[in-house]
């Protein structure tokens, strides 16, 4: 394999342009030539292409967003596309694809790869919602974000003795819910991946205000409710007023912590290698902290398990 191109699709993450850097050099250090696709599945349709060359990477390692910019294509999911997108590809000389991205980006790089042209997943979401991986690049910098939010709204939330309501990204997956309300000592943490009633939460705030606590944090996945529905429905089953905080965009955005960094650059840099070995259609991952790699079909399969044990222990210690 002589050139490769990389492009970064989907929700943007911190720790996307470590992966790109670490794509970049990992290459160029095995003598192959590496073409930035600007803009994901949109530039590859377009063939908006930018030769990287070490320098094009230096200075990024610490940048949360994603120098190639990131993009969601709906005419990348016709089969149309598709081939226009391939035949860019072939124009182009490249000969195999990093796709930095989430389980959507991970679809393209299938139906590529199924037209015959290998293409290796990085797993670059805030989420953490994707299979085969304990965690996925940007999940660490995200959660310091919500922690350092939760702090702050813990000051307040003590000193006016007010019950708060914070709620986080993750789509369908609850992990930076969970993650950042443990790491935060949220009173209840509120998750899909849980069944918890909301009699049965709204029962735990009373108890808790009946016994003379006068502030309580809550936070809540967004593919639970919104923090707004979530303050209604307590006001009208337990007569307690909320406060909400809707945290948003910030969680996407900022430095990479070290964790993110690292991750990114192992990740990125296994890629290559499966590619240089003549391997598509799979995708990296880490697992009891080795890199591991596994066919889309099975990570589409696979469903990101969450990890309950910490609602349990996050229960235990907001008593
Ligand atoms: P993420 O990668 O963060 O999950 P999306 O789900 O928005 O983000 O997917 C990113 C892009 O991947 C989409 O805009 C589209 O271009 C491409 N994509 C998603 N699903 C498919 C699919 N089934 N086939 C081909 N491309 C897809």
């Amino acid at each position: 394999m002589k050139k490769i191109g990389v492009l970064t699709s989907g929700g943007d993450a911190p720790g996307m342009n470590a992966a790109i850097r670490a794509v970049v050099r990992k290459a160029i250090y095995h003598n192959v030539e590496v073409c930035g696709i600007v803009a994901g599945y949109t530039g590859l349709i377009s063939g908006h292409f930018r030769k990287l060359e070490l320098g094009s990477v230096g200075d990024i390692i610490h940048r949360g967003g994603t120098m190639l910019l990131s993009a969601r294509c709906e005419e990348f999911k016709t089969k149309e596309g598709q081939h226009k997108g391939l035949q860019q590809l072939k124009n182009a000389g490249i000969e195999g694809l990093v796709v930095i991205g989430g389980d959507g980006s991970y679809r393209g790089a299938k139906a590529l790869t199924e037209l015959g042209f290998p293409c290796i997943g990085v797993p670059g979401t805030i989420d953490n919602d994707i299979g085969c991986t304990q965690f996925t690049i940007g999940f660490d910098t995200a959660l310091n974000t919500v922690i350092d939010a939760i702090d702050k709204i813990r000051d307040t939330a003590n000193s006016h003795e007010r019950t708060f309501i914070i709620e986080v990204m993750g789509r369908n997956a609850g992990d930076i819910a969970l993650w950042s309300g443990l790491a935060g000592g949220a009173e209840t943490i509120i998750i899909p991946e849980d069944n918890d009633d909301i009699r049965h939460i709204c029962a735990r705030l009373k108890k808790g205000e009946e016994r003379g606590k006068k502030h309580s944090i809550i936070v809540v996945a967004e593919g639970v409710s919104s923090g707004i529905e979530l303050g209604k429905e307590i006001k009208q089953l337990a007569n307690i007023d909320t406060r909400v905080s809707v945290l948003g965009h910030i969680q996407r955005g900022g430095s990479p912590t070290a964790f993110d960094r690292v991750l990114a650059s192992r990740l990125g840099a296994r890629a290559v290698e499966l590619l240089l070995q003549g391997k598509g259609g799979r995708a990296v991952g880490m697992q009891n902290n080795q890199v591991s790699d596994h066919s889309l079909d099975e990570i589409f399969k696979g469903n990101h398990s969450i990890d309950l044990n910490l609602l349990t222990l996050s229960k235990e210690l907001s008593i």
